[in-house]
Protein backbone atom coordinates (compact mmCIF):
# COMPACT_ATOMS: atom_id res chain seq x y z
CA UNK A 1 0.00 0.00 0.00
CA UNK A 2 1.39 3.40 -1.21
CA UNK A 3 0.89 5.66 1.74
CA UNK A 4 1.70 9.42 1.63
CA UNK A 5 5.35 11.09 2.51
CA UNK A 6 3.77 14.39 4.23
CA UNK A 7 7.56 16.19 4.25
CA UNK A 8 7.84 15.56 0.55
CA UNK A 9 4.31 16.23 -0.83
CA UNK A 10 4.49 16.10 -4.81
CA UNK A 11 3.64 19.60 -6.56
CA UNK A 12 1.95 18.05 -10.04
CA UNK A 13 -0.49 16.13 -8.65
CA UNK A 14 -2.83 15.77 -5.89
CA UNK A 15 -1.05 13.97 -2.66
CA UNK A 16 -3.70 11.04 -3.22
CA UNK A 17 -1.71 9.81 -6.38
CA UNK A 18 1.53 8.56 -7.59
CA UNK A 19 2.74 9.06 -10.93
CA UNK A 20 1.15 6.56 -12.47
CA UNK A 21 -1.97 7.85 -11.00
CA UNK A 22 -2.44 5.23 -8.64
CA UNK A 23 -3.96 5.52 -5.18
CA UNK A 24 -1.15 7.03 -2.06
CA UNK A 25 -3.06 6.84 0.74
CA UNK A 26 -3.79 9.50 3.59
CA UNK A 27 -3.90 8.85 6.99
CA UNK A 28 -4.44 12.41 8.44
CA UNK A 29 -3.71 12.99 12.71
CA UNK A 30 -6.44 13.50 14.68
CA UNK A 31 -6.49 16.98 15.76
CA UNK A 32 -7.80 18.72 18.63
CA UNK A 33 -8.47 22.57 19.41
CA UNK A 34 -11.36 25.57 19.38
CA UNK A 35 -12.89 25.01 15.71
CA UNK A 36 -12.74 20.85 16.11
CA UNK A 37 -14.71 21.20 18.73
CA UNK A 38 -17.45 23.33 17.03
CA UNK A 39 -17.11 20.73 14.31
CA UNK A 40 -18.20 18.09 16.37
CA UNK A 41 -21.23 19.63 17.97
CA UNK A 42 -22.46 21.12 14.10
CA UNK A 43 -21.18 17.03 12.54
CA UNK A 44 -23.37 15.37 15.28
CA UNK A 45 -26.70 18.02 14.81
CA UNK A 46 -26.51 17.75 11.22
CA UNK A 47 -25.88 13.80 10.95
CA UNK A 48 -28.92 14.01 13.70
CA UNK A 49 -30.63 16.28 11.62
CA UNK A 50 -30.02 14.09 8.35
CA UNK A 51 -31.15 10.76 9.90
CA UNK A 52 -34.56 12.31 12.34
CA UNK A 53 -35.68 14.76 9.08
CA UNK A 54 -37.13 12.04 6.91
CA UNK A 55 -39.22 10.81 10.31
CA UNK A 56 -40.72 14.28 11.07
CA UNK A 57 -44.00 15.34 9.79
CA UNK A 58 -45.32 18.84 9.26
CA UNK A 59 -49.43 19.03 8.07
CA UNK A 60 -49.67 15.33 8.24
CA UNK A 61 -46.93 14.72 5.45
CA UNK A 62 -43.09 14.19 5.80
CA UNK A 63 -40.88 17.15 6.53
CA UNK A 64 -38.91 16.77 3.15
CA UNK A 65 -39.69 14.24 0.74
CA UNK A 66 -38.64 14.00 -3.25
CA UNK A 67 -40.56 11.38 -4.65
CA UNK A 68 -39.39 11.67 -8.04
CA UNK A 69 -41.48 8.30 -9.31
CA UNK A 70 -44.49 9.33 -8.17
CA UNK A 71 -43.76 12.95 -8.98
CA UNK A 72 -44.27 14.45 -4.64
CA UNK A 73 -42.17 17.18 -3.09
CA UNK A 74 -43.15 18.04 0.06
CA UNK A 75 -40.77 20.83 1.26
CA UNK A 76 -41.28 21.64 5.31
CA UNK A 77 -45.61 22.16 4.74
CA UNK A 78 -45.51 22.74 1.07
CA UNK A 79 -46.79 20.53 -1.09
CA UNK A 80 -45.77 20.10 -5.04
CA UNK A 81 -46.35 18.08 -8.14
CA UNK A 82 -44.13 18.29 -10.84
CA UNK A 83 -46.56 20.20 -12.82
CA UNK A 84 -44.88 22.92 -10.33
CA UNK A 85 -41.85 23.55 -11.94
CA UNK A 86 -41.42 27.17 -11.79
CA UNK A 87 -41.65 26.63 -7.58
CA UNK A 88 -39.03 23.88 -8.19
CA UNK A 89 -36.87 26.11 -10.53
CA UNK A 90 -37.07 28.82 -8.08
CA UNK A 91 -36.24 26.18 -4.84
CA UNK A 92 -32.90 25.31 -7.60
CA UNK A 93 -32.66 28.43 -7.98
CA UNK A 94 -32.40 29.61 -4.41
CA UNK A 95 -29.77 26.71 -3.35
CA UNK A 96 -27.67 27.13 -6.38
CA UNK A 97 -27.51 31.40 -5.75
CA UNK A 98 -27.03 30.55 -2.19
CA UNK A 99 -24.09 28.57 -2.38
CA UNK A 100 -22.58 30.91 -4.43
CA UNK A 101 -23.15 33.76 -2.44
CA UNK A 102 -22.05 31.69 0.66
CA UNK A 103 -19.00 30.87 -0.99
CA UNK A 104 -18.22 33.84 -2.60
CA UNK A 105 -18.22 35.34 1.05
CA UNK A 106 -16.62 32.68 3.40
CA UNK A 107 -15.06 30.20 0.85
CA UNK A 108 -15.04 26.95 0.61
CA UNK A 109 -17.44 26.88 4.56
CA UNK A 110 -20.43 24.29 2.96
CA UNK A 111 -16.96 21.71 2.04
CA UNK A 112 -15.51 21.82 5.48
CA UNK A 113 -18.77 22.05 7.91
CA UNK A 114 -21.95 21.06 5.52
CA UNK A 115 -21.30 18.88 2.67
CA UNK A 116 -22.41 15.05 3.54
CA UNK A 117 -19.71 13.94 2.18
CA UNK A 118 -16.95 15.89 4.99
CA UNK A 119 -19.72 15.45 8.13
CA UNK A 120 -20.06 11.27 7.45
CA UNK A 121 -16.00 10.54 6.59
CA UNK A 122 -15.09 12.98 9.25
CA UNK A 123 -17.83 12.78 11.95
CA UNK A 124 -18.27 8.52 11.39
CA UNK A 125 -15.96 6.92 9.19
CA UNK A 126 -12.44 8.36 10.20
CA UNK A 127 -13.66 8.11 14.00
CA UNK A 128 -14.17 4.27 13.71
CA UNK A 129 -10.90 3.90 12.44
CA UNK A 130 -9.30 6.12 15.26
CA UNK A 131 -11.37 3.89 17.43
CA UNK A 132 -10.72 0.63 16.75
CA UNK A 133 -7.11 1.09 15.02
CA UNK A 134 -5.99 3.76 16.88
CA UNK A 135 -3.65 6.70 15.63
CA UNK A 136 -2.69 7.71 11.97
CA UNK A 137 0.68 6.22 13.08
CA UNK A 138 -1.09 3.01 13.98
CA UNK A 139 -3.01 3.21 11.11
CA UNK A 140 -0.04 4.20 8.62
CA UNK A 141 1.78 1.13 10.27
CA UNK A 142 -1.30 -1.37 9.85
CA UNK A 143 -1.45 -0.35 6.50
CA UNK A 144 2.31 -1.29 5.47
CA UNK A 145 2.57 -4.51 7.32
CA UNK A 146 2.08 -7.79 5.59
CA UNK A 147 -1.24 -9.54 6.13
CA UNK A 148 -1.94 -11.49 9.61
CA UNK A 149 -4.71 -12.43 11.79
CA UNK A 150 -4.60 -9.46 13.76
CA UNK A 151 -4.61 -7.10 10.70
CA UNK A 152 -7.39 -8.86 9.38
CA UNK A 153 -9.38 -9.18 12.31
CA UNK A 154 -9.24 -5.10 12.65
CA UNK A 155 -9.81 -4.64 9.37
CA UNK A 156 -12.68 -6.70 9.05
CA UNK A 157 -14.12 -5.18 12.62
CA UNK A 158 -13.81 -1.56 11.16
CA UNK A 159 -15.09 -2.54 7.45
CA UNK A 160 -18.30 -4.37 9.16
CA UNK A 161 -18.97 -1.26 11.22
CA UNK A 162 -18.14 0.81 7.53
CA UNK A 163 -21.10 -1.39 6.38
CA UNK A 164 -23.48 -0.61 8.97
CA UNK A 165 -22.93 3.22 8.95
CA UNK A 166 -23.73 2.81 5.31
CA UNK A 167 -27.01 0.55 5.49
CA UNK A 168 -28.24 3.10 8.02
CA UNK A 169 -27.24 6.23 5.46
CA UNK A 170 -28.54 4.83 2.85
CA UNK A 171 -31.88 3.80 4.27
CA UNK A 172 -32.51 7.67 5.30
CA UNK A 173 -31.16 8.77 1.64
CA UNK A 174 -33.97 6.66 0.26
CA UNK A 175 -36.36 7.67 2.75
CA UNK A 176 -36.60 11.19 1.19
CA UNK A 177 -36.98 9.86 -2.26
CA UNK A 178 -39.60 7.07 -1.49
CA UNK A 179 -41.19 8.04 1.76
CA UNK A 180 -39.99 7.12 5.16
CA UNK A 181 -43.56 5.28 6.01
CA UNK A 182 -43.32 3.11 2.46
CA UNK A 183 -39.89 2.33 3.38
CA UNK A 184 -40.93 0.72 6.63
CA UNK A 185 -43.59 -0.76 4.99
CA UNK A 186 -41.08 -2.44 2.26
CA UNK A 187 -38.68 -3.32 4.87
CA UNK A 188 -41.59 -5.63 6.45
CA UNK A 189 -41.39 -7.70 3.06
CA UNK A 190 -40.04 -9.86 0.40
CA UNK A 191 -37.17 -8.13 -1.20
CA UNK A 192 -38.34 -10.12 -3.84
CA UNK A 193 -41.77 -7.42 -3.61
CA UNK A 194 -39.71 -4.49 -4.27
CA UNK A 195 -36.73 -5.25 -5.59
CA UNK A 196 -36.20 -2.53 -8.00
CA UNK A 197 -35.79 -0.53 -4.53
CA UNK A 198 -34.19 -3.25 -3.07
CA UNK A 199 -31.35 -2.96 -5.90
CA UNK A 200 -31.45 0.51 -5.80
CA UNK A 201 -30.84 0.33 -2.15
CA UNK A 202 -27.94 -2.09 -2.41
CA UNK A 203 -26.85 0.15 -4.90
CA UNK A 204 -26.37 3.46 -2.66
CA UNK A 205 -24.92 1.58 0.30
CA UNK A 206 -22.13 0.32 -1.91
CA UNK A 207 -21.51 3.93 -3.34
CA UNK A 208 -21.73 5.25 -0.24
CA UNK A 209 -19.05 1.96 1.73
CA UNK A 210 -16.71 3.12 -1.19
CA UNK A 211 -17.25 6.76 -1.59
CA UNK A 212 -16.76 7.15 2.44
CA UNK A 213 -14.80 3.92 3.41
CA UNK A 214 -12.12 4.17 0.41
CA UNK A 215 -12.44 6.72 -1.93
CA UNK A 216 -12.80 9.83 1.05
CA UNK A 217 -11.70 13.03 -0.05
CA UNK A 218 -10.58 12.41 -3.81
CA UNK A 219 -14.05 12.77 -4.53
CA UNK A 220 -13.48 16.51 -3.28
CA UNK A 221 -10.30 16.65 -5.32
CA UNK A 222 -11.14 14.81 -8.66
CA UNK A 223 -15.04 14.87 -8.91
CA UNK A 224 -17.12 16.79 -6.80
CA UNK A 225 -18.38 20.09 -9.65
CA UNK A 226 -18.55 22.31 -6.94
CA UNK A 227 -15.05 21.59 -5.79
CA UNK A 228 -13.81 22.50 -9.32
CA UNK A 229 -16.39 25.60 -9.82
CA UNK A 230 -15.43 27.02 -6.16
CA UNK A 231 -11.87 29.13 -7.74
CA UNK A 232 -14.26 30.99 -9.95
CA UNK A 233 -16.78 31.51 -7.15
CA UNK A 234 -13.98 32.82 -4.81
CA UNK A 235 -11.65 36.35 -4.79
CA UNK A 236 -9.23 38.24 -2.78
CA UNK A 237 -12.45 39.01 -0.50
CA UNK A 238 -13.59 35.45 0.56
CA UNK A 239 -12.51 34.11 3.69
CA UNK A 240 -10.75 31.08 3.35
CA UNK A 241 -8.40 28.64 5.62
CA UNK A 242 -4.98 30.56 4.87
CA UNK A 243 -1.11 30.97 6.24
CA UNK A 244 0.07 33.92 6.84
CA UNK A 245 3.22 34.12 4.85
CA UNK A 246 4.13 37.77 6.44
CA UNK A 247 3.98 36.52 9.79
CA UNK A 248 5.52 33.08 8.81
CA UNK A 249 8.54 33.49 6.85
CA UNK A 250 11.15 32.84 6.68
CA UNK A 251 10.19 29.70 8.23
CA UNK A 252 13.16 27.49 10.15
CA UNK A 253 15.56 26.10 8.22
CA UNK A 254 15.19 28.75 5.89
CA UNK A 255 17.56 31.01 7.90
CA UNK A 256 21.31 31.22 9.29
CA UNK A 257 20.77 31.10 12.87
CA UNK A 258 21.36 34.82 14.42
CA UNK A 259 19.24 36.15 11.58
CA UNK A 260 15.51 37.42 11.88
CA UNK A 261 13.07 34.28 11.45
CA UNK A 262 9.28 33.63 11.17
CA UNK A 263 7.09 32.11 13.21
CA UNK A 264 6.88 29.11 11.46
CA UNK A 265 9.46 26.48 12.70
CA UNK A 266 8.58 23.80 9.76
CA UNK A 267 6.97 21.37 12.37
CA UNK A 268 4.68 19.88 9.37
CA UNK A 269 1.68 19.43 12.03
CA UNK A 270 -0.33 21.70 9.66
CA UNK A 271 0.23 18.70 6.55
CA UNK A 272 -0.35 15.94 8.96
CA UNK A 273 -3.57 16.55 9.99
CA UNK A 274 -4.51 17.50 6.29
CA UNK A 275 -7.01 14.90 5.06
CA UNK A 276 -6.49 15.90 1.69
CA UNK A 277 -2.52 15.83 1.61
CA UNK A 278 -1.82 19.46 1.05
CA UNK A 279 0.90 21.94 2.84
CA UNK A 280 -1.43 25.30 3.57
CA UNK A 281 2.01 27.20 3.38
CA UNK A 282 1.57 26.83 -0.44
CA UNK A 283 -1.43 29.31 -0.62
CA UNK A 284 -4.51 28.43 -1.09
CA UNK A 285 -5.00 25.14 -3.24
CA UNK A 286 -7.76 23.75 -4.79
CA UNK A 287 -7.73 20.66 -2.68
CA UNK A 288 -8.45 22.81 0.37
CA UNK A 289 -12.04 21.60 1.82
CA UNK A 290 -11.46 24.36 4.47
CA UNK A 291 -11.93 21.50 7.01
CA UNK A 292 -9.67 24.05 9.71
CA UNK A 293 -7.66 20.81 11.01
CA UNK A 294 -4.55 23.08 10.57
CA UNK A 295 -5.99 26.27 12.18
CA UNK A 296 -5.93 24.14 15.46
CA UNK A 297 -3.00 21.94 14.99
CA UNK A 298 -0.98 25.23 14.18
CA UNK A 299 -2.63 26.98 17.02
CA UNK A 300 -1.35 24.42 19.28
CA UNK A 301 2.45 24.89 18.03
CA UNK A 302 1.75 28.37 18.84
CA UNK A 303 1.05 27.84 21.94
CA UNK A 304 3.81 25.30 22.75
CA UNK A 305 5.97 28.05 21.47
CA UNK A 306 4.57 31.19 23.24
CA UNK A 307 3.87 33.18 20.02
CA UNK A 308 0.38 34.20 19.28
CA UNK A 309 -2.14 31.89 18.22
CA UNK A 310 -3.72 31.95 14.04
CA UNK A 311 -0.47 31.81 11.96
CA UNK A 312 -3.10 30.01 10.16
CA UNK A 313 -6.65 31.86 10.48
CA UNK A 314 -9.70 32.08 8.67
CA UNK A 315 -8.67 35.45 6.21
CA UNK A 316 -9.73 36.74 2.77
CA UNK A 317 -6.46 37.03 0.43
CA UNK A 318 -6.56 41.42 0.50
CA UNK A 319 -6.21 40.72 4.50
CA UNK A 320 -3.39 39.28 4.36
CA UNK A 321 -1.73 41.05 1.79
CA UNK A 322 -2.90 44.13 4.22
CA UNK A 323 -5.05 45.62 2.31
CA UNK A 324 -8.68 46.17 3.83
CA UNK A 325 -11.32 43.59 3.16
CA UNK A 326 -14.61 44.71 1.66
CA UNK A 327 -18.21 42.25 2.15
CA UNK A 328 -20.27 44.15 -0.07
CA UNK A 329 -18.01 43.74 -2.98
CA UNK A 330 -19.89 43.56 -6.70
CA UNK A 331 -20.05 40.05 -7.08
CA UNK A 332 -21.40 40.06 -3.48
CA UNK A 333 -23.92 42.57 -4.46
CA UNK A 334 -24.75 40.72 -7.59
CA UNK A 335 -26.00 37.37 -6.05
CA UNK A 336 -27.72 39.11 -3.12
CA UNK A 337 -29.79 40.97 -5.79
CA UNK A 338 -30.58 37.47 -7.29
CA UNK A 339 -31.16 35.88 -4.27
CA UNK A 340 -33.80 38.74 -3.18
CA UNK A 341 -35.26 38.09 -6.69
CA UNK A 342 -35.47 34.62 -6.18
CA UNK A 343 -37.25 34.44 -2.97
CA UNK A 344 -39.16 37.36 -3.95
CA UNK A 345 -40.74 35.04 -6.74
CA UNK A 346 -40.62 32.06 -4.76
CA UNK A 347 -42.54 33.60 -1.57
CA UNK A 348 -45.34 35.25 -4.48
CA UNK A 349 -45.52 31.93 -6.20
CA UNK A 350 -46.09 30.13 -2.66
CA UNK A 351 -48.59 32.46 -1.62
CA UNK A 352 -50.45 32.79 -5.10
CA UNK A 353 -50.95 29.05 -4.62
CA UNK A 354 -54.25 27.19 -4.30
CA UNK A 355 -55.41 23.64 -2.84
CA UNK A 356 -57.89 23.46 -5.64
CA UNK A 357 -57.14 25.24 -9.65
CA UNK A 358 -60.52 25.08 -11.56
CA UNK A 359 -60.38 26.18 -15.21
CA UNK A 360 -63.07 27.01 -16.82
CA UNK A 361 -64.00 26.26 -20.45
CA UNK A 362 -66.79 27.18 -22.65
CA UNK A 363 -68.80 23.83 -23.55
CA UNK A 364 -68.30 23.50 -27.45
CA UNK A 365 -71.95 23.90 -28.70
CA UNK A 366 -73.57 27.26 -28.93
CA UNK A 367 -72.91 29.92 -26.79
CA UNK A 368 -76.33 29.60 -24.75
CA UNK A 369 -79.73 28.05 -25.59
CA UNK A 370 -83.23 29.75 -24.60
CA UNK A 371 -85.86 27.22 -23.15
CA UNK A 372 -89.27 27.50 -22.24
CA UNK A 373 -89.69 26.18 -18.62
CA UNK A 374 -93.24 26.46 -16.92
CA UNK A 375 -94.26 29.25 -19.14
CA UNK A 376 -91.07 31.28 -18.67
CA UNK A 377 -87.91 32.05 -21.09
CA UNK A 378 -84.94 30.58 -19.36
CA UNK A 379 -81.06 30.80 -20.87
CA UNK A 380 -78.81 27.68 -20.54
CA UNK A 381 -75.11 28.50 -20.82
CA UNK A 382 -72.66 24.96 -20.91
CA UNK A 383 -69.31 24.88 -19.08
CA UNK A 384 -66.43 22.39 -18.65
CA UNK A 385 -64.52 22.53 -15.75
CA UNK A 386 -61.22 20.88 -15.53
CA UNK A 387 -60.63 20.58 -11.36
CA UNK A 388 -56.94 19.77 -9.72
CA UNK A 389 -56.56 19.03 -6.59
CA UNK A 390 -52.87 20.49 -5.63
CA UNK A 391 -52.63 18.65 -2.58
CA UNK A 392 -51.30 15.23 -2.06
CA UNK A 393 -54.96 14.42 0.06
CA UNK A 394 -58.07 13.18 -1.14
CA UNK A 395 -60.05 16.15 -1.59
CA UNK A 396 -64.31 16.44 -1.98
CA UNK A 397 -64.91 19.27 -3.74
CA UNK A 398 -68.72 20.96 -4.08
CA UNK A 399 -69.65 23.91 -6.22
CA UNK A 400 -72.00 26.55 -5.31
CA UNK A 401 -73.14 29.91 -6.33
CA UNK A 402 -73.24 33.00 -4.00
CA UNK A 403 -76.27 33.72 -2.52
CA UNK A 404 -76.22 37.29 -4.20
CA UNK A 405 -77.35 35.02 -7.77
CA UNK A 406 -79.57 32.49 -6.39
CA UNK A 407 -81.78 35.44 -5.29
CA UNK A 408 -81.41 36.51 -8.63
CA UNK A 409 -82.69 32.42 -9.57
CA UNK A 410 -79.41 31.68 -11.14
CA UNK A 411 -79.49 27.60 -10.97
CA UNK A 412 -76.50 25.53 -11.42
CA UNK A 413 -76.94 22.21 -12.40
CA UNK A 414 -74.44 19.69 -12.21
CA UNK A 415 -73.83 15.90 -13.30
CA UNK A 416 -72.59 15.59 -9.64
CA UNK A 417 -72.86 17.43 -6.22
CA UNK A 418 -69.40 16.87 -5.18
CA UNK A 419 -65.86 15.79 -6.98
CA UNK A 420 -63.82 13.58 -5.05
CA UNK A 421 -60.29 14.16 -6.28
CA UNK A 422 -57.44 12.21 -5.43
CA UNK A 423 -54.02 14.18 -4.20
CA UNK A 424 -52.34 15.19 -7.23
CA UNK A 425 -55.61 14.26 -9.66
CA UNK A 426 -57.27 16.01 -12.00
CA UNK A 427 -60.87 15.60 -12.77
CA UNK A 428 -63.42 17.18 -15.68
CA UNK A 429 -67.03 17.57 -15.43
CA UNK A 430 -69.51 19.35 -16.91
CA UNK A 431 -72.01 22.02 -15.73
CA UNK A 432 -74.86 23.91 -17.28
CA UNK A 433 -75.61 27.58 -15.11
CA UNK A 434 -79.79 28.36 -16.17
CA UNK A 435 -80.43 31.78 -15.32
CA UNK A 436 -83.69 33.95 -16.57
CA UNK A 437 -82.71 36.37 -19.71
CA UNK A 438 -82.68 39.55 -17.43
CA UNK A 439 -79.21 38.78 -15.66
CA UNK A 440 -77.74 38.98 -19.10
CA UNK A 441 -79.65 42.30 -19.55
CA UNK A 442 -79.39 44.69 -22.58
CA UNK A 443 -75.57 43.27 -22.66
CA UNK A 444 -75.75 39.83 -22.97
CA UNK A 445 -73.62 39.20 -21.04
CA UNK A 446 -72.58 38.81 -17.17
CA UNK A 447 -69.74 38.12 -14.89
CA UNK A 448 -70.74 35.61 -11.99
CA UNK A 449 -68.77 33.81 -9.12
CA UNK A 450 -68.49 29.97 -8.90
CA UNK A 451 -67.57 28.75 -5.24
CA UNK A 452 -66.10 25.98 -4.63
CA UNK A 453 -65.46 24.40 -1.04
CA UNK A 454 -63.39 21.25 0.35
CA UNK A 455 -66.13 19.62 2.31
CA UNK A 456 -63.49 17.98 4.46
CA UNK A 457 -62.59 21.41 6.02
CA UNK A 458 -64.65 23.53 4.62
CA UNK A 459 -61.66 25.94 4.34
CA UNK A 460 -60.74 25.56 0.90
CA UNK A 461 -62.74 27.67 -1.05
CA UNK A 462 -61.75 29.62 -4.05
CA UNK A 463 -63.72 31.63 -6.29
CA UNK A 464 -64.07 31.71 -9.99
CA UNK A 465 -65.09 34.07 -12.30
CA UNK A 466 -68.05 32.63 -15.09
CA UNK A 467 -69.12 34.63 -17.71
CA UNK A 468 -72.70 34.16 -18.28
CA UNK A 469 -73.88 35.19 -22.30
CA UNK A 470 -77.69 35.43 -23.09
CA UNK A 471 -79.66 37.20 -25.74
CA UNK A 472 -79.59 40.99 -25.66
CA UNK A 473 -83.12 42.26 -24.26
CA UNK A 474 -84.06 45.26 -25.46
S1 LIG B 1 -5.30 22.84 4.21
FE1 LIG B 1 -6.18 22.95 6.27
S2 LIG B 1 -8.31 23.51 5.95
FE2 LIG B 1 -7.50 22.87 3.96
S3 LIG B 1 -8.09 20.71 3.85
FE3 LIG B 1 -6.01 20.79 4.68
S4 LIG B 1 -6.28 20.81 6.90
FE4 LIG B 1 -8.27 21.27 5.99
S1 LIG C 1 1.78 23.87 12.03
FE1 LIG C 1 2.24 26.06 12.00
S2 LIG C 1 4.36 26.12 12.68
FE2 LIG C 1 4.00 24.02 12.09
S3 LIG C 1 4.60 23.94 9.96
FE3 LIG C 1 2.43 24.38 9.96
S4 LIG C 1 2.34 26.61 9.83
FE4 LIG C 1 4.44 26.09 10.48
Amino acid sequence: MRVIDQRNLPDDRPASMDEQGRRVFIFPASVSGFWRRYRTIVEIFLIIFFLVLPWIKIGGHQALLLNIGDRQFSIFGLTFWAHDAPLIFFILAFLTIGLAFVTAVWGRIWCGWGCPQTVFIDGVFRRFEYWIIGSHIQQRNLAKVPWSIKKFFKLSVLWTLFLIASLIIAHSFLAYFVGADRLVEMTQHNPTENWTIFVVMGFITAVILFDFGWFREQFCIIMCPYGRFQSVLMDDDSVTVSYDPVRGEPRKGQVESGEQQGDCIDCYKCVAVCPTGIDIREGLQLECIGCTACIDACDEVMEKIDKPKGLIRYATGNCLKGIRSKFLTPRVGIYSVLLIAVVSALIFFVSQRQDIVVTVLRGKDNPYQVVQNNGQEQVINHFKLQIKNQTFDELNVQMALPKTWTDKKVELVSQTETIALEGGMNSTIHIFIKFPPSVTGASGSENIKLDFIDTNNDRTRIEENVKLVGPKSI
